[in-house]
């Protein structure tokens, strides 16, 4: 080959090169608003969500509000001053952040709501969470098979309802998951709830208390449970039903020979896994915060690139402005019986943490 058209074709190696389309670099600033530290998910959550923005290359400022609506609020409006392209939320009070989020989409800010939905503003651009339905139909389903395996021959079974905080739109498709295994059985008389206590406005648990939890459960067993036992309770979160467990112990409950009801729960969380190992808390449902996590980065990434993010739900999660496109997860049910492969299979936990 002639010199000149060797440098003809070295120049045209360096311009096509020079012309090769740059490959895209994650670039981006985001803004994680977690609910409050007090639970041990939404730590996990926050974690996962840092170490994997890092890995994709995003920076990120995560803040809890330790369940103060009015410093969720103060954080995400610091957020968008430091100018954050994206804000991801798991918000304290569903209905309480359309003027922050108006502020925050003026400022060009997408938003995605982080396992709770967001009600109440057209802002909301994606919604990663879990089949919350399911974790009711699950943690019913727990129920019941409780009810058979310890109290199989005592029909018919008397039930206590809890429901989780009513200012969260999960806590309403995990209560009518629930009731949708459970009000045919009311219906045919083989569950009772002796208190008459239904619906969300009787059973609902602020801010997912546990005190205010173990205090309703103190009262429903003086109330009705003198002369009568107890022989389950729906909890929707570890948390409620660890205080559920202590108002039951504390009257006797599970010791001397008085079989312990059989309690639900959520979350998985270590006080509630050691709970199940010890016979007294029934079961839990997992939700691998990993997993929402991945979910959520992979949204924000797309987001930002200008791709569609991936979402496998557009009809159930109406914030009452849209119906908010989604990725639903699939949960999962925990007993004794395969707490270890699960929660250890999946690296969740080491057996360290639980013994
Ligand atoms: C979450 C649950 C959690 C509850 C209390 C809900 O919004 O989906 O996983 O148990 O909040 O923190």
């Amino acid at each position: 080959m002639k010199l000149f058209n060797k440098l003809l074709m070295a120049a045209a190696v360096t311009t096509s090169l020079l012309a090769a389309p740059i490959v895209a670099v994650a670039e981006g600033f985001v803004g994680i608003s977690m609910p409050t530290k007090s639970s041990a998910r939404w730590i996990a959550d926050g974690n996962s969500m840092v170490e994997q923005f890092a890995a994709a290359g995003y920076t990120t400022d995560l803040q809890y509000a330790e369940d103060d609506i009015p410093n969720q609020l103060a954080q995400i409006e610091n957020m968008v001053t430091k100018g954050v392209n994206v804000l991801v939320i798991g918000a304290i009070d569903g209905t309480t952040l359309s003027n922050v989020l108006e502020n925050a989409a003026a400022a060009g800010v997408r938003i995605i709501a982080y396992d709770r939905l967001i009600k109440g503003s057209k802002h909301v651009d994606y919604y990663a969470t879990f089949d919350n339905f399911k974790v009711g139909v699950l943690q019913a389903t727990n129920l019941v098979n409780g009810l058979n395996e310890r109290f199989g021959g005592e029909k018919p079974w008397n039930v206590e309802l809890f429901g989780g905080s009513p200012d969260d739109n999960n806590a309403f498709f995990f209560y009518d998951g629930a009731m949708s295994v459970l009000q045919p059985m009311i219906d045919a008389g083989d569950i009772v709830i002796q208190s008459g206590q239904v619906g969300m406005d009787k059973v609902g648990t602020l801010r997912w208390d546990g005190a205010v939890a173990q205090a309703r459960m103190d009262n429903l067993l003086s109330a009705n449970y003198t002369d009568k036992k107890l022989h389950g309770a729906l909890a929707p979160y570890d948390g409620l039903s660890i205080g559920i467990l202590s108002s039951l112990k504390g009257i006797g409950y599970g010791s001397g020979g008085e079989k312990m009801p059989i309690v639900t729960g959520q979350d998985a969380e270590i006080q509630s896994v050691k709970s199940m190992i010890a016979g007294e808390q029934y079961s839990t449902i997992f939700k691998d915060t990993r997993t929402l996590a991945g979910v959520t980065v992979g949204m924000v990434d797309a987001l930002l690139k200008g791709e569609t993010p991936e979402i496998n739900d557009t009809e159930t999660y109406d914030n009452g402005e849209k119906i908010v496109p989604s990725y639903l997860l699939e949960p999962l049910p925990v007993t004794v019986a395969n707490w270890e492969e699960v929660l250890l299979g999946s690296g969740y936990y080491t057996m360290d943490q639980i013994k």
